[in-house]
């Protein structure tokens, strides 16, 4: 059904009875309870917030999934519906009683609205079925007769952190009868007092994500203690901690945090994916990061990051990467021995998908040393080389070992370095000559789905120029 649908009869009403609010007020003591979705999401979207506040404790579902109809988070919506909780939880509404367990910030399922919208075209049994039972996101066995508020949580601009705020506060106050589940919590330049009071309002073990950026080395001892409660993390992003011009007192207290962080490490049992990036602190120390790990990682992400001899040195022999199936290292300066990287390919090559060593700007010394275990990483589905000093020799012998392997369906590689002339400019005919020799290497052995050849970036105009099949030069050649 498309948006030029006229409206139904339904839709109608609902707009002409919302149009009074006293009287939809009213209204809804007797209402047919299958309105009440339609009606919902008309207030939601027209920011009703008195009628909203009237309709969640007459709510006739155990969830009230309103995540999927959030756009941009309004505070005065979110105190109305907070509000609404309140009424349903004193009895203070109207003698209709609703069935309201959950109030969920987060999904992104819209069937359920678009099923009592009355334009679902798939079959909607299923889904009425899953909103009659209340959602299950934590185990949470001392919470059963009470009420749970689901949503990711971001401190990200001030909007957002008075939103954060408003919630943390509202569920401090009801502490023992309101259970504040935060899945996702993203932490962006944020003042340290108020991120310490949003952890306080919030079910640690809850949290599934958590993402950390921008934050000053002062500051993160403080999260020391919040760190260690969340047991199921299972995703981990740290970017850009960065240092205070203290730099005497600085050094004391890198140390402070690293240990802080790394003593925590352990409690994360769930922990399978760990992004790090752009974090200075980490060059020399990967052996502890990794060692402190207590469950091998299914994603690797190191980027804009500095990786010593030493710390390549332990990757192969870290059994926390053995089953790696995402192994990131973009933008990463690395040594000049690339034997170990070779090793640890050689040890993920039954599990590992996807690689990405993009913007190292590797040698053919260095590159070679990866050819024979990639060869036998089977399960590769996308590799990524752009931005690296490969020759044409070099590419090609790549391109040989990498042709065997079938389930490739999206590879980009750099430009053979015989595509730049002394100053560094591309040589648009020879990029346009090699590039479809080098990718019929791979058609001789397959089909391939999805493969890119791209220059570097031009310093002239800071375009690349790309072939995929035919080539697209770069603004200089137009
Ligand atoms: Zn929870
Ligand atoms: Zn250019």
């Amino acid at each position: 059904m498309g948006n030029q649908a006229p409206p139904t009869l339904q839709q109608l009403a609902i707009k002409g009875l919302l149009r009074e609010e006293a009287l939809a007020i009213s209204a809804l003591e007797v209402m047919p309870w299958m309105l009440l979705p339609a009606m919902f999401e008309v207030a939601f979207k027209n920011r009703q917030t008195n009628v909203l506040r009237a309709m969640v404790p007459i709510w006739p579902f155990p969830c009230l999934p309103v995540g999927a109809l959030i756009k941009t988070p309004h505070l005065e919506t979110l105190k109305a519906l907070l509000d609404g909780l309140d009424a349903f939880t004193t009895q203070m509404a109207c003698s209709r009683k609703g069935k309201v367990r959950v109030l969920d910030l987060t999904t992104t399922d819209t069937h359920f609205w678009s099923i009592w919208a009355g334009n679902y075209e798939g079959d909607c049994s299923q889904q009425v079925v899953r909103h009659e039972q209340p959602m299950e996101t934590c185990h949470d066995p001392g919470m059963k007769n009470n009420l749970k508020v689901v949503t990711d949580l971001k401190l990200v601009d001030n909007d957002t952190k008075d939103y954060a705020n408003h919630l943390a506060q509202w569920a401090q106050q009801r502490k023992g009868s309101i259970h504040l589940c935060c899945l996702k919590l993203q932490i962006w330049e944020s003042c340290i007092s108020n991120v310490i009071e949003i952890l306080k309002s919030v079910d640690l073990h809850c949290i599934r994500e958590l993402h950390l950026r921008d934050l000053w080395i002062d500051d993160m001892a403080a999260f020391g203690p919040y760190l260690g409660q969340m047991r199921n993390l299972h995703t981990l992003v740290l970017e850009g901690i960065t240092n205070t011009f203290r730099m005497d007192e600085s050094q004391g207290l890198e140390e402070e945090w690293i240990s802080t962080l790394l003593s925590q490490f352990p409690k994360f049992h769930c922990l399978q994916h760990l992004y790090i990036n752009d974090i200075y602190l980490l060059v020399g120390c990967m052996r502890e990061w990794l060692r402190s790990l207590k469950k091998p990682l299914e994603t690797l992400s190191i980027t804009y990051c500095h990786l010593s001899q030493e710390d390549l040195d332990h990757l192969p022999q870290c059994l926390n990467l053995s089953e790696l199936r995402h192994l990131h290292l973009n933008s990463v300066f690395l040594d000049e021995w690339l034997g170990p990287l070779g090793l640890l390919l050689e040890r993920v090559k039954a599990t590992l998908q996807d690689l990405e060593l993009e913007k190292c700007w590797l040698e053919d010394s260095q590159f070679r040393m990866l050819l024979p275990a990639l060869s036998q990483c089977s399960q590769l589905t996308k590799v990524n080389f752009i931005d690296n000093n490969l020759s044409l020799p070099l590419l090609m012998q790549l391109l040989h070992n990498i042709a065997k392997l079938s389930k490739l369906t999206q590879e980009l590689y750099p430009a053979p370095l015989e595509c730049y002339d002394h100053r560094g400019l591309v040589l648009v005919d020879q990029f346009d000559q090699l590039c479809p020799e080098l990718l019929s290497i791979i058609m001789r052995k397959r089909k391939p789905r999805k493969v890119t050849f791209a220059t570097r970036q031009c310093y002239k105009c800071f375009n690349h120029s790309i072939y995929e099949l035919e080539s697209r030069h770069c603004l200089c050649w137009q």
